[in-house]
């Protein structure tokens, strides 16, 4: 997801506010085991019927869930907030239910199989997740709207990012509005004698994926068609069809950033691998983000249209997501930068890709300000265990810093292990969940590399290195010293470190020195220098997230 402007100055107030509780929270007590949400249950299927109103929030549904039993259970708690519920079959038989005002607990028969069908029959007026509103400009429209965990407004669900599952839609809705849901649409029908005219579209997504990318939109819609994009380079299809849709009115603004959308795609298929999905959509909505990754249907907010000042970044951050976040899941929210910062950095990757070295080198600059101006940063680790807000991990450790910790792996490990680990880390989680560790894992493999240290360093500790650095030379040995001291104030790091010296002739040498853990490293660089060098740049290519203040020689 992008986050839009205003989440972010309303996030800033709150970090300050609670800052000093929570920092004592955390160095109080370790970061416990992570906890399954629901044992003993894996949701294998949500089948999906929601009769939406012409008017106002009121929605009719019934959900079939198809459920698996992992372990010994005899109740499967569903997530549902508010909203009435009229009966539960499990197995096609009606059982007895307890409700409060955000779960269904329903009794499971000791002696079935490990695979039961519960299907839960609800409805009544919904105040999250499907945002049900009237706009001057584009008249009544449905969009969902679930991250982190809204999605319980409106679907009976296991609503966490580590029960992922199928889903099928079948939406009846006013005949004037076009729905839009998650994978590939089956059919669309007029329902008989309805008057005014409705219509029943149905809709299939048939890899597993978390609730709060579980989406519907019923609006009035222009369908834009990019055609067939990426041939190729996806794992379902032969290509990727991909399509905008807009209010009617904004017809004109396209392809306008979608005019990149196949690039987009090609290009991360080339890198990372095949695109996930059959097909991939893109939505004007009315999410309350900067742009919201829903699998196969990524919804962006209305304004950047009708102001049109969309941009192919946020396409192409939403559209990484496909990849990262949305195939590839994380286990836990605590490991939310395996989604944002992925996005982030291969969109980074796409403007080094669409607009330049140079382009790249200023968003990796842009990154690090953003990590090193961080209050957030400094006080909590990139992993953070401890935060319970959910709203409050959409912050510059998630985005900034979990992009530039990429950053900083492809230029330690080189382009070719970097990438093949991270090839193989979608490859093998695909369709699945994962953890910050089973990402090491592959990055380990591919490169032969330790990285333990790495991923603690950079994502277990709050903060980053202040150096500050100065050079000497000894005319008799002809030789360059480097003295690099660190900070004590987030402990001390280990790194590579880029120098570029300007020679006494004005000839540039590059060198790599090893930085090691320790307050004080001094290094003696090769080669032999005949006089007394000109200038030294550490870091020339914004490859270390690390506060430099350079000292006199
Ligand atoms: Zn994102």
């Amino acid at each position: 997801m992008t986050i839009c402007p205003t989440m972010h100055t309303l996030r800033v107030a709150f970090i300050t506010l609670f800052t000093t509780g929570r920092l004592a929270a955390q160095q109080a007590a370790p970061a416990p085991a992570p906890r399954p949400y629901r044992p003993g249950v894996d949701v294998l299927d949500y089948a999906l019927s929601l009769d939406l109103p012409d008017s106002g929030n009121h929605i009719e549904g019934r959900a079939v869930l198809t459920v698996r039993r992992t372990a010994r259970t005899d109740t499967l708690v569903l997530d549902l907030v508010r909203l009435r519920v009229d009966s539960v079959l499990v197995d096609e038989r009606a059982t007895g239910f307890g409700r409060d005002s955000g779960t269904i607990r329903i009794p499971l028969p000791a002696a079935s199989s490990d695979t039961l069908t519960v299907a839960v029959r609800y409805g009544g007026p919904v105040t999250d997740g499907l945002v049900m509103r009237n706009d001057s400009a584009w008249g009544w429209t449905a969009f969902a709207d679930n991250w982190p965990n809204r999605g319980r407004h409106w679907i009976p669900s296991v609503d966490h990012p580590s029960d992922k599952a199928t889903v099928s839609w079948t939406v009846r809705a006013p005949s004037r509005l076009k729905v839009i849901a998650n994978g590939v649409r089956l059919g669309e029908d007029p329902v008989g004698g309805s008057n005014p005219p409705r219509t029943v579209t149905r809709w299939r997504m048939n890899e597993p994926i978390p609730v709060y990318l579980m989406v519907i939109a019923a609006a009035p819609l222009y369908e834009y068609d990019l055609g067939e994009t990426a041939c190729g380079l996806t794992l379902v299809g032969r290509c990727v069809h991909q399509w905008v849709y807009v209010e009617p009115q904004l017809a004109d603004f396209l392809p306008g950033p979608f005019r990149s959308a196949a690039d987009i795609v090609s290009y991360f298929g080339s890198l990372v691998g095949p695109f996930p999905y059959e097909r991939l959509a893109h939505l004007e909505s009315s999410t309350r983000f900067g742009g919201m990754e829903n699998a196969t249907a990524i919804f962006y907010p209305d304004q950047p249209f009708r102001k049109r000042t969309m941009t192919d970044g946020v396409v192409a951050h939403e559209t990484a997501h496909q990849w990262f976040g949305d195939a590839v899941t994380e286990t836990e929210w605590s490991h939310l930068w395996l989604s944002e910062g992925f996005a982030t950095y291969l969109a980074a990757l796409w403007a080094r890709k669409s607009a330049g070295d140079s382009a790249f080198r200023a968003e990796m600059e842009e990154m690090r300000r953003a990590v090193l101006s961080s209050p957030i940063v400094a006080e909590r680790p990139v992993i953070d265990t401890a935060e319970q807000n959910l709203m409050a991990l959409l912050n510059r450790n998630s985005y900034q810093k979990g992009g530039f910790v990429l950053h900083m792996l492809r230029s330690t490990l080189g382009d070719s292990a970097f990438f093949r680990g991270l090839r193989h880390y979608y490859d093998r989680y695909r369709n699945g969940n994962a953890l910050s560790d089973d990402f090491r894992r592959e990055l380990e493999a591919s490169s032969g590399t330790p990285l333990g240290w790495f991923f603690d360093q950079w994502l277990r500790r709050p903060g980053f290195p202040e150096l500050t650095t100065s050079w000497t030379y000894d005319a008799a040995a002809k030789r360059v010293t480097l003295s690099i001291t660190q900070a004590t104030r987030f402990g001390r790091y280990r790194f590579p470190l880029t120098v570029d010296i300007t020679t006494a002739a004005g000839r540039r040498v590059r060198t790599r020195v090893a930085v090691s853990a320790q307050t004080n490293t001094r290094v003696t660089l090769d080669p032999p220098l005949d006089a007394a060098p000109l200038d030294l740049v550490f870091d020339p290519d914004v490859e270390l997230l690390a506060r430099i203040v350079s000292g006199r020689r």
